[in-house]
């Protein structure tokens, strides 16, 4: 299991390896402590728990990014194209979101979204979003 402690072990050891120094062997090392990474590297371990993963991270800190200073929205996907792989992997994800905020008891809000138009050619767009909605419902 990937914690801070193990994480911070691996910082300590960057830098020129000395000789005398052994360093430790992963099976697998991910590059980025952002979402991506950290999820990536929990999924490997679910499925296969006798991985030896090393997460690097750049920074002292895991998320202090783009995943750490995003808008914290759980998109619906309603922008993509319905049907299209990246819809369907928006509103799995979404799915997966909610049961994990359950299951690790994260609160969240189910605020709903509105989505208004502030120029006169975005309008038409916004028939899209309703007709992505209305598929997306079915
Ligand atoms: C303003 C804004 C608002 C957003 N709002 C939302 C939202 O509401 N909902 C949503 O789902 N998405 C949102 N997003 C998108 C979402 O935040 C990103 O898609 C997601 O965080 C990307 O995750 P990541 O792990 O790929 O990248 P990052 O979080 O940027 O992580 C990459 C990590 O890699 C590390 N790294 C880079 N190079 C190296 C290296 N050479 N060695 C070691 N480490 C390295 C970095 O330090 C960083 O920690 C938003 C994005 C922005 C910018």
């Amino acid at each position: 299991m990937l914690t801070r402690k193990t994480f911070h072990a691996f910082r300590s050891i960057s830098g020129p390896p000395k000789k005398s120094v052994e360093l430790p062997k992963y099976d697998l090392v991910i590059v980025g402590g952002g979402i991506v990474g950290c999820a990536t590297a929990r999924q490997l371990l679910i499925e296969k728990p006798n991985l030896k993963i090393a997460l690097v991270e750049k920074e002292k800190e895991l998320a202090v990014h783009q995943s750490g200073h995003n808008s914290g929205v759980i998109h619906a996907g309603i922008y993509y194209t319905p049907g299209s792989l990246k819809a369907k992997l928006c509103v799995e994800g979404l799915d997966l979101s909610y049961e994990f905020f359950d299951k690790e008891k994260i609160p969240y809000k189910k605020t709903g979204k509105l989505i208004v138009a502030v120029e006169q050619e975005e309008v038409p767009r916004l028939d899209v979003c309703v007709l992505n909605s209305t598929i997306f419902k079915k």
